[in-house]
Formats: C-alpha cells, structure tokens, sequence
C-alpha cells in the first residue's frame, strides 16, 4: 500500500491529495487550520481568479522562472478546465484570460474540491499543525505537539507561505526543507501595498485615481503600469501598485532606492495638459486655482498638488502664468515618491523566494536530496503575477506531485 502524507491543505496539497487519490494511493492532509482551502476562500477578493489561459515563465519570478516550464506544459488552462469540469466546477474566463469560477465565489471552489477528496476517501486532520517531519529508514513520521502519524511511504509539504498570516501563513515548510538540507532563497513580500517617505499620502486616505505607474529602481525606471492607485494612511495601495510591488520589494530587499512616480492623467501629455489648464483659466478668469484643478483632479488631491507645485491655492486664474502651469502640469504627470517600505506579509497575497528549486525535480517535485519528500505551491522559489497565476501554479505544481507519489 502506497501511504502518502500532505502538509497542508491548500490550493497545492488539496490537488495533490486528488491526483493521488484517483490513482489509488492513500491519503491523509494535515492542515493546521479548522477548515482548508482558507487562502482560496480569501483569494481574489472572496470571487477566486483561479487561474489564466495566457500562462508562460514570463508571469513567474524566482531565481529559475524556467522551473515552471514543465508544469505549465503538463498542466495547462485546458488541463485545469477539463479537472474543475470533473469535480462540479464551470470556469467563468473574462477576455484578458483571467478566469474565475462561474458562481463568482471562492467558497464554490472549495466546496467542490472537499467533497470530491472527500468520495475518493481522503483522510483529513484538521487544527493539526505538523511541527516536525522525520525519516525512519524507508518511512516518514510526522509529529504534532502532542500526537505522532508513522509509516508514511511519501510526504508532500505544501504548507505556503508567510503571506497572510491571519489565513494561516507561516514559514513551517522552510523550517522543515531546511531540516533536510534544502537551500531557501530568502522571502519577501509580494502583491502588496507599499509604504511611502511622505506624509501627503496620509491626507490623502481613500482617493482613488487611475494612473500610470513607473518604478525607479536606483533612478531608473524599471517597469510602467496602468491601474487603480488608492491612496492610504500609510502610503499607496490599488492593482497598479500591487503590480509593480513584485520588483519594488526585490529592489528594498537589496537596500536599493526605490520611488514611484505617478502619472495621474495617464491619456495626456505634459503639451495638451498645460493647454487645457491654461485655457480652463481664460474661460473662468475670477476662479481660484484650485476649483479650476477640481474639474480635472479630486479636490483632496488638487490641495497637495498645488502645495507641491508651489502655487498658492487660492491664486485667481487671470494670475496663474506659465511657469505655474508648467509646475502644475509636471506634478499631474510625474508626482514622485520615496517608497519606504513594503506594507509587510500581513498584507501581501503572496511572498517570493522560498525552496531553491534548484534541488527539486521538475517534472515530480520530488526533493533531490531525500527520496520520497515533495514540494508544491507557493513555498518554492516561484511566485507569481497577479491574475491568476499563483494558483495556478499551486495546482500544476501540485497535480505534478500528487501524480508522482501515486506512481512511485
Ligand atoms: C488575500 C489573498 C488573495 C489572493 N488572491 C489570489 C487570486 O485571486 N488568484 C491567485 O492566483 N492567487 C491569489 N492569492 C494567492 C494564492 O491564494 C496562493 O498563492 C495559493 O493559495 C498558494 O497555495 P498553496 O497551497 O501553496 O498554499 P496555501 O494555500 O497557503 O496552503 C498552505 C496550507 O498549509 C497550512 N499549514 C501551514 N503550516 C502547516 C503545518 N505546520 N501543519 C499543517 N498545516 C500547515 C496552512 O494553514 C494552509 O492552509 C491570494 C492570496 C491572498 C492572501
């Protein structure tokens, strides 16, 4: 009998429990949560951007993005599709590929995956927290603080990462890679809000523009995205933020200098911009600037625009000349900040850096150094871009796993 133990019950052990189920191994998941699947159920803001059909290494970031190469080979969009068909579940997938599940909610996602592991008669123990894994001649034991499991022919860790700890994000699987020598590359934060050297943003809270983001790494602009930004008590939030969050926390990580700058009306250049400006002021000569701006910005806005502009609010438009303009328009267009930090694992999705996957077989996700032990999901070297690309790699990674340990 092929007995195979899977540390944590998320999106990557779950479809590791099933793929190896179906191929008639026993399986028992440990899951130190009172329910699993809790990230699913939190993920994309309780609908579950589930997956992508446009996946390639190129959504990926780690220190060997190829790494995915095979698992997105073996287990595509298609792939995906025609497994959530089987288990009660219809993809809903938007023109830009992102795909989320029909009902527009996680829970749904979830619900099917538990009563499927539960007819191909998986066991699972939930708050069981694993605290150490050991290798008994050709057996695993596992031991809770109060409780040991023996005779496991293969283990899986799949236990995520420090991203959201209040959904149960911890660095256990590194803990226990560590213990049988595997290399960790070192964790940062990702998919997250970040934090600014300014106080403007505080009087800001809660204003909500969409913008063109660019990120000066060391004074060089590295990336360019549109999207939401929303301004917060502690700095800068919303999609394009979150999108650009990946290489800013790399680059924080490094001691590096990072800003944002931002581009508030991203369809109008610095020519047309001062044009409209200037010809707003010649329709309403009495107005001050600022209700002028207000047409353009929102007025909590407008205020530090035009304190960081150097032009006195309540300045009538008939006196607003060219140089003020050119100042006005340059703040519209590239309004800098020194970002101070990322907002921390708390509030990331996800977290980058994890088990070198250096010492993983691809194609199994089978540990090069100890026959038997698996990795999957987000706890390896591999994180993704928002849009669905994290859990999809946590199911391919773990459908490569669960079909491993049933054969082997
Ligand atoms: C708020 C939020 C929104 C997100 N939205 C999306 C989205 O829309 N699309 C997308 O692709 N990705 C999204 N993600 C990321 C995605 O949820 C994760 O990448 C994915 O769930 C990782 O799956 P996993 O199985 O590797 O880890 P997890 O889902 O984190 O599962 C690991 C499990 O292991 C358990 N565990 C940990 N240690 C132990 C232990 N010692 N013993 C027993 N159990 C243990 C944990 O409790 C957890 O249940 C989001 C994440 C968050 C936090």
């Amino acid at each position: 009998m092929n007995k195979i133990a899977i540390i944590g019950g998320g999106a990557a052990g779950l479809m590791a429990a099933i793929t190896a189920a179906k191929a008639g191994a026993t399986v028992e998941i440990f899951e130190q949560n009172s329910r699993v699947g809790k990230k699913i159920l939190a993920s994309g803001n309780g609908r579950c951007n589930i997956t992508n059909t446009h996946l390639s290494r190129n959504d990926y970031f780690g220190d060997h993005p190829e790494f995915v190469d095979f698992s997105l080979s073996q287990f595509d969009f298609n792939h995906f599709k025609k497994f959530c068909s089987s288990i009660g579940l219809l993809l809903n997938t938007k023109d830009d590929g992102r795909s989320y599940p029909l009902s527009d909610e996680a829970k749904s996602v979830v619900l099917a995956l538990e009563a499927y592991a539960d007819l191909l008669g998986i066991t699972v123990y939930c708050e069981t927290r694993i605290s150490r894994i050991d290798r008994v001649g050709e057996h695993f034991e596992l031991h809770t603080d109060e409780k040991s499991h023996k005779a496991y022919d293969r283990v899986l860790i799949s236990t995520g990462s420090e991203a959201a700890p209040q959904l149960g994000g911890n660095a256990d699987g590194q803990t226990f890679a560590q213990t049988f020598g595997h290399t960790i590359q070192p964790a940062y934060p990702s998919l997250v809000a970040l934090e600014l050297d300014s106080l403007i943003p505080t009087k800001m809270t809660g204003t909500k523009q969409f913008s063109q983001v660019t990120l000066y790494i060391n004074g060089k602009a590295e990336e360019q995205v549109q999207g939401d930004i929303l301004f917060t008590r502690y700095g800068i939030s919303g999609f394009a933020i979150l999108d650009i969050s990946q290489q800013a926390s790399v680059a924080l990580m490094e001691y590096a200098q990072v800003k944002i700058g931002l581009k508030l009306l991203p369809d109008l250049d610095r020519q047309s911009l001062s044009a409209q400006i200037s010809q707003l002021c010649k329709n309403v000569p009495s107005y001050p600037i600022e209700t002028i701006l207000s047409g353009l910005l929102s007025s909590k806005m407008v205020t530090h625009i035009l304190e960081v502009s150097k032009v006195p609010l309540k300045t009538p438009a008939r006196d607003v000349n060219t140089k003020m303009i050119k100042q006005i328009a340059n703040t519209i267009l590239d309004w800098r900040f020194e970002v101070s930090d990322t907002h921390g694992f708390k509030h990331a999705e996800v977290s980058g850096g994890g088990v070198s996957t250096e010492e993983l077989d691809e194609k199994s996700m089978e540990s090069k150094r100890v026959k038997g032990l698996y990795f999957a999901g987000e706890l390896l070297d591999i994180v993704g871009r928002r849009g669905g690309y994290n859990l999809h790699f946590a199911w391919a990674s773990g459908y490569l796993a669960g079909k491993a340990m049933a054969r082997a």
